[in-house]
């Protein structure tokens, strides 16, 4: 109890000192009461959250939230947005878990709050200079909702704001980083109030010699001015009242940092006083801003070439206005931006004016944060005509992007299409790494080869030296590199297999012939290699292996004289067949009509397109085809032999009910799988029915002992292999 009020004292503490009621000041502004005091029990919540913890500068912690949110509450955004904003550094910094938030404050706050904890976890990860653009691409990529990257870019601000007394090296690099990732963010979101303000900062840390003696070199161009721009202002101001058009005029400073990039990009020395300022004309309605413009030119003679019309061909961002340059007193050329009032609010908040409260307009708030964006994004694409707009395919980019962007451990950032896997990955670090990868470690975690990557992921891959890529990874792989890499290799692996067997098939049909083992010698090889007009053996044997030529066939070019008519094939002893081992891949495969299994005599055909076909000796294919010469081949299983293989049972009984689940249970108990079941249409009732199941099994032994538990069960009349 006395701790509680500890807290409550501190706290009121706080709240004196340091602005929770300057803040409540702003929002009753534009908030109603009941949403301000949902902003401060949420600020209340976080005062006790992060009570005792200080900032570097020594102030209370709960200051810098505070502010965060001032600066949000100042672009006029909505309850929800500054409640995150309070509370965005306490799931970071205390032991708040989202589900709290959401209970205290509603899943929405949450969703909101874990958002902007999520990108303070993987801020510090990007150790590589160059990477700033994909950085701020996964920033993007990681935001559902965009108040995320709104609350990030105010939590910036008011950081950069106080940066103080660090180190001027942090200082710099925490400078670089605003302009390279966080500035261009509020630019690509046309929120320009706030990128101005990031940028002179940035530049003030940056080059904070160069900033000074640049700010004072300004003030003192600008000291001379003064009565310059009133007078601009004033006969502006009076030429468009004479007109009939309510224009507000106005004359202003533009920011230090685009005054230093025009003077760098133009190679300037010296600071002319106008392109330190500009005039702005802010109108009611659009038709105004074009008669504004004629009353403008009117007034001041405009430069020819330097008229913009950023009105009726958008910039992309949101941002319109017509842009002209005139020559005004002294002959000092002046620039002068034209828009309405609505325009205008559009230049500076861009996106942010989606989220910003609206008294009385309830059509929007329940809008989904991503349909807002959407409505955002549709807003920029007809303001900027037709034709598409560079930029407003960037926007679109960062805001819905079909990408992914991950780290390796190293804090590199790979950019990858979304639902890419592990394996993506592997490839894209490197083709070595794709071919050796065994696993996966996901945050730490092994995970399934096949796992959809997510942005922000960090990604480690572990690898063998002897393993190869494995033809499933097809089925998932989502990069170009991934699938040609393994598609590369099955093919070399396919080549060597197919050397290997027609090697073994002409061997055997050699010894058929009668010739001796050393009939493949360099010697003998060559004439023949000649006649099929090949240049390696390798290309023969290969030609074998994949069936386009027949192996005795091949073997008769060895005879040392042509031998007329051909020599009937019989069933060769077991010394020369070829051992079947059940993996040879494409090369080898199992006849349907029959389907052999390990321990079943078989043979053999050769098919051009599919290599050898293996059937049961007792086949009637078999027995009805007679074949030409060479197109059988004596096979035997070879003992090592494994694997799964298909048996099809025929099965007669009575159709009743369970009788499909006993049998299955029946096939599961003896350890084999059902691959598919056939029953015969319109079965019902008490009939007799014959179903036929497909299920795996290693060899007959296995099958024998699948069938003697079929056969037990009541309902099964007759089972049998089909
Ligand atoms: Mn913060």
């Amino acid at each position: 109890m006395i701790q509680k009020i500890g807290t409550a004292l501190r706290t009121q503490r706080v709240a004196r000192e340091f602005g929770i009621e300057t803040l409540v000041r702003l929002l009753s502004e534009y908030l109603p009461d009941e949403q301000i005091s949902e902003v401060r029990r949420a600020y209340v919540f976080g005062a006790e959250m992060h009570a005792g913890q200080s900032r570097s500068s020594g102030e209370p912690y709960i200051y810098h939230p505070l502010a965060v949110a001032r600066i949000l509450g100042e672009m006029r955004l909505d309850h929800v947005t500054l409640i995150a904003a309070i509370l965005h550094d306490v799931i970071e910094d205390s032991d708040v878990s989202k589900e709290e938030i959401a209970k205290q404050f509603g899943q929405e706050v949450a969703q909101l709050v874990d958002g902007v904890s999520k990108i303070e976890k993987i801020e510090g990860m990007s150790r590589q200079d160059r990477q700033a653009e994909s950085f701020r691409k996964l920033l993007m990529a990681m935001t559902d909702d965009l108040r995320v990257i709104l609350v990030k870019l105010a939590d910036r601000l008011h950081n950069m704001r106080t940066l103080g007394a660090m180190p001027l090296e942090k200082k710099r690099r925490i400078a670089a980083e605003t302009l390279e990732i966080y500035a261009p963010i509020a630019q690509r979101l046309g929120i320009n109030t706030l990128r101005r303000e990031l940028e002179d900062l940035a530049f003030a840390n940056q080059h904070p010699h160069r900033y000074e003696v640049f700010v004072k070199a300004v003030a003192e161009r600008l000291g001379d001015a003064k009565a310059l721009i009133r007078e601009i202002e004033q006969k502006l101001s009076r030429a468009l009242a004479d007109e009939g058009i309510g224009a507000t005029v106005v004359g202003r400073q533009k920011s230090y940092y685009s005054i230093y990039r025009k003077m760098q990009a133009k190679r300037l020395k010296f600071l002319d006083v106008m392109d330190l300022l500009g005039f702005r004309v802010l109108v009611s309605k659009l038709d105004e801003c074009y008669r504004a413009l004629g009353i403008v030119h009117h007034v001041m003679k405009p430069v020819p070439g330097l008229f913009d019309d950023y009105i009726a061909n958008s910039r992309g961002n949101g941002y319109q206005s017509l842009h002209t340059t005139c020559v005004g007193p002294e002959g000092k050329k002046i620039e002068v931006q034209i828009r309405t009032r609505e325009m205008h609010h559009v230049a500076e908040s861009g996106i942010a004016a989606h989220w910003q409260y609206k008294l009385g307009r309830k059509e929007n708030a329940n809008a989904a944060p991503q349909a807002r964006a959407r409505e955002w994004l549709q807003m920029l694409l007809e303001s900027s005509g037709s034709g598409s707009n560079e930029l407003v395919e960037n926007v679109k980019v960062d805001l819905f992007p079909d990408e992914i962007y991950v780290f390796t451990p190293r804090g590199e950032i790979r950019r990858l299409p979304r639902g890419a896997t592990p394996v993506d990955f592997a490839y894209t670090v490197h083709s070595e790494l794709g071919d050796r990868l065994v696993a996966a470690r996901v945050e730490g975690h092994l995970e399934p080869l096949n796992t959809p990557l997510k942005n922000g992921q960090t990604i480690e891959i572990i690898t063998s030296k002897h393993a190869r890529p494995n033809a499933a990874w097809l089925n998932y792989v989502k990069t170009a590199k991934a699938r040609m890499r393994i598609r590369a290799f099955l093919k070399d692996q396919r080549e060597d297999e197919a050397i290997r067997l027609g090697r073994r098939l002409l061997e055997i049909a050699l010894r058929e012939l009668g010739l001796p083992a050393n009939t493949l010698n360099a010697t003998n090889v060559a004439p023949v290699l000649k006649s099929y007009q090949l240049d390696e053996v390798e290309d023969l044997y290969a030609s074998i292996g994949t069936g386009e030529r027949l192996a005795p066939l091949v073997a008769r070019h060895f005879l040392p004289e042509p031998v007329a008519g051909s020599k009937p094939v019989t069933r060769s002893s077991d010394a020369l067949a070829l051992a079947v081992e059940g993996t040879e891949g494409l090369l080898v495969d199992y006849a349907k009509c029959c389907r052999p299994l390990p321990g079943d005599d078989i043979i053999g055909y050769v098919s051009t397109s599919r290599g050898i076909i293996i059937h049961r000796l007792d086949c009637e294919h078999v027995q009805q085809r007679k074949g030409g010469p060479g197109e059988r081949i004596a096979l035997v299983w070879s003992p090592k032999v494994q694997g799964d293989f298909m048996a099809e049972l025929k099965l007669q009984a009575v159709n009743r009910r369970g009788l499909l689940a006993g049998v299955a249970g029946a096939i599961t108990e003896a350890n084999s799988s059902i691959e598919n079941v056939q029953m015969p249409e319109g079965a019902s009732g008490e009939d007799v029915v014959e179903i036929r199941f497909l299920v795996t099994v290693r060899d007959r032994i296995h099958l024998a002992r699948v069938l003697k538990r079929v056969r037990r069960l009541s309902a099964v009349d007759k089972v049998s292999r089909a």
